[in-house]
């Protein structure tokens, strides 16, 4: 199923996405987002899963920048 969209006189096509065409989807990005709250504001830090300092240093203004406890 399409709804037509005018712009300056030609029609297009656009396509329609179903809640359940976008829940796979919707699920990825959380999961990427909880990842990313993750090594932003605790790997290297309150936890460490990957050795070094490399992370914490990498992603260390941001976590200053949202307030996560650092030193
Ligand atoms: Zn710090």
């Amino acid at each position: 199923m399409a709804i037509a969209a005018t712009h300056s006189g030609t029609s297009v096509a656009l396509p329609v996405i179903s809640g359940a065409q976008l829940l796979p989807w919707a699920v990825f990005g959380g999961l990427l987002l909880v990842l990313m709250v993750y090594f932003v504001g605790a790997e290297q830090g309150a936890t460490s899963l990957i050795q070094g300092r490399e992370v914490h240093e990498f992603v260390h203004d941001a976590r200053h920048l949202l307030g996560f406890p650092c030193h």
